[in-house]
């Protein structure tokens, strides 16, 4: 299959949606990552979305949708916390977990009674829903277990000879995926943090509390809320260390970390804070940005781009889980298969 990467154009969005109501794939920008969509309601067309990316069975997929009318194809009811919470962010980065219509077919959710929906706020996202006349499942348009794309070039990267077209709509502005909270089991809880944070939630829904496996891995024999937990994610080919603890502490572990991979003759950088970028001399550092919503935004291609460079160990500093800072560290954490070195020591969480 030859892959074709097309500019952002009227044109463009209507052989997009023509193809998938033909039931193709196509991968799309939205305001988190570049999804890959197919139509929500085509089983067999949401089989090539799996196909595509090598996705495991067991991993559900989020529905997305463009406007609130298209939730009675998907859902069975949406309760007083869902509406309102609609309401405040949608569209925008915010997943939810509600129970599932019949129309849904199995592959979708992986067999589960519940269903993901979203509605994104990226006018391209909403566009292509509307031209295409269906909600779009779609999840990150990379293959399985890769860093989430977040340009069309890493998704041609991914994807070249595997999906028939990328519309190409520059870079996406949250960077990582969407908050998922799941509603469906009396508290409501983050399954995974994103764009909308547990801080803006907290201001409608008080009671929102965190995932465990958010910031651990699942306990041996645990049960995963959301599939995709159990999963490895966000990896690239490098190993990948986070460094806690703080200031001048951390500076000199991952220094002295990353002055003993390079005696091995490994190539190594280190992914870290504005402002922080002197404290590791001429060694080699990415700088991810100036606060966690820019370095979430930025943390994809960054990883991508150290495995572009042939990078065998990145030294990543971890920081405060504040605002986007969990969503930052949950996905670090992921990239880095828990492997965490306090300042002065080495640990795998697990
Ligand atoms: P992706 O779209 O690739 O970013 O992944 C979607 C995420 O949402 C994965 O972590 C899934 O496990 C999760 N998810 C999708 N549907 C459900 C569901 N019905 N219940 C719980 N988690 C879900
Ligand atoms: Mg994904």
């Amino acid at each position: 299959m030859k892959t074709e990467v097309l500019p952002l154009d009227a044109a463009s969005l209507e052989r997009a949606a023509l193809s998938l109501r033909a039931g193709e794939v196509a991968a799309f920008p939205t305001e988190t990552v570049y999804g890959l969509g197919a139509d929500a309601l085509n089983a067999q067309a949401v089989g090539k979305i799996y196909a595509a990316k090598g996705r495991p069975a067991d991993n559900p997929l989020i529905v997305h949708i463009a406007e609130l009318g298209d939730l009675d194809k998907l859902i069975t009811g949406a309760d007083a916390r869902a509406r309102a919470l609609m309401g405040a962010f949608w569209p925008g980065p915010l997943t939810l977990i509600l129970p599932r219509g019949s129309r849904v077919p199995d592959v979708v959710s992986a067999g589960l009674d519940t269903v993901a929906v979203r509605m994104p706020s990226h006018p391209a996202a909403l566009a292509l829903i509307r031209a295409a006349g269906t909600p779009l499942a779609a999840p990150s348009a990379n293959r399985s277990g890769r860093p989430s794309p977040t340009t069309a070039a890493h998704v041609l990267a991914d994807m070249d000879g595997r999906v028939p077209l990328i519309l190409d709509g520059g870079a996406c502005s949250v960077g990582v995926e969407s908050t998922v909270l799941d509603l469906t089991r009396g508290q409501a809880a983050i399954l995974r943090p994103g764009g909308v944070t547990l801080e803006m939630l907290r201001t409608l829904l008080p009671e929102v509390r965190v995932d465990e496996a958010v910031l651990r891995p699942l306990a041996a024999g645990g049960e995963a809320r959301s599939p995709g937990m159990k999963h490895r994610h966000y990896a690239p080919a490098a190993r990948v260390i986070v460094v806690t603890g703080g200031g001048e502490a951390r500076a000199a572990a991952i220094r002295g970390r990353y002055d003993a991979a390079a005696l091995e003759g490994q190539r190594a950088v280190i992914l870290c804070q504005a402002g922080h970028a002197a404290l590791y001399g001429d060694r080699k550092a990415q700088v991810l940005g100036d606060g966690a919503g820019e370095m979430a935004a930025n943390l994809f291609a960054a990883l991508r781009e150290a495995d572009a460079q042939g990078m065998e160990l990145i030294l990543a500093e971890a920081i405060q889980t504040e605002g986007m800072g969990l969503a930052l560290m949950n996905r670090l954490l992921r990239a880095a298969d828990f492997e965490v070195a306090e300042a002065g020591g080495c640990q795998n969480s697990e």
